[in-house]
């Protein structure tokens, strides 16, 4: 029997790009609000010291007696940190800056890069879908989260250097597949931030549609300034205003997603 399997069919997914400020966090909580949505199970694990996923699920960061700190450095169990993301329906392993002490402490560890991976072993078969939302960096802390995964979503913006930055990502994937986790696939990548007047972003997304083929999910979110707005209300954008675009988008993505892992279950059955 498989690993995953032995997981009771929870999917575990990175969502990661190594660079900042292209919408990991905003993905990571309306994928984690819109799976619940559809009945699912989640846990949103917040692996970025920011802390932006938790305060964005409407969690107060520095509020919590214990976050994924803890969990990572052996002190606390997933049960004990993990929180109720009341706005999102999902749980939430929190973070704060307290977090990036962990780099330092993994070092000194043995197997430092399956912490995250042995944590999550004691709620498998509790949930759906764990939704990993990775700092921009390749630290000890994202091959923790690269270690776990089944697979990596990677939201991207349609601009020049983006597919520049891709190959290097998609290197760092196969190579955590060869070393340290053979599970690991690209899920797929999500075109996010989308504005479909500009010429160039449609250049880049038949670019992208070409060279990825069917690793390019159909859903494409839009730039909308209402998944902007969401975080600073401490709820995700798909509940903050369910009729924008951007909202819909991700719904439509979530849905997407369920159907891709259910196809890819039963490839794996046959
Ligand atoms: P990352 O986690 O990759 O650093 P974020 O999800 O935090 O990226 O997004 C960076 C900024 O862009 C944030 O201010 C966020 O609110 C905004 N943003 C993300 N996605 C969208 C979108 N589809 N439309 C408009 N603004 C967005
Ligand atoms: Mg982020």
């Amino acid at each position: 029997m498989t690993e995953q399997k032995a997981r009771n069919g929870t999917s575990v997914f990175c969502i990661a790009n190594q660079k900042g400020g292209v919408g990991k966090t905003t993905t990571a909580i309306n994928l984690a609000a819109a799976l619940a949505a559809q009945g699912k199970r989640v846990l949103l694990v917040d692996l970025d010291p920011q802390g932006n996923a938790t305060m964005g699920s409407g969690i107060d960061k520095n509020a919590e007696q214990k976050n994924l700190y803890a969990v990572l450095i052996g002190e606390a169990s997933v049960e004990e940190v993990r929180v109720r993301s009341d706005a999102g329906g999902y749980d939430v392993l929190p973070a704060n800056r307290e977090l990036s002490g962990a780099e330092i402490d993994l070092i000194q560890m043995d197997a430092r890069e399956q912490q995250l991976r042995q944590a999550l072993a004691g709620v498998g078969g509790q949930y759906d879908f764990v939704l990993i939302d990775c700092p921009p960096t390749l630290s000890l802390l994202t091959l923790n989260g690269l270690a776990c995964a089944d697979g990596i979503i990677i939201p991207m913006q349609c601009e020049y250097f983006a597919l520049e930055g891709l190959s290097d990502l998609v290197n760092t994937v196969k190579r955590v597949h060869r070393n340290i986790n053979p599970d690991l696939k690209l899920i797929g990548l999500l075109r996010v931030m989308f504005d479909p007047r500009v010429t160039l972003q449609q250049q880049v997304s038949a670019q992208i549609e070409r060279h990825f083929g069917d690793k390019v999910f159909k859903a494409v979110v839009p730039r909308n300034v209402r998944l902007a707005e969401a975080p600073s209300h401490g709820v995700p954008g798909t509940v903050y205003d369910k009729n924008s675009r951007g909202a819909k988008a991700y719904v439509e993505f979530g849905k997407e997603l369920i159907k891709r892992v259910g196809r890819e279950a039963a490839a794996a059955r046959a």
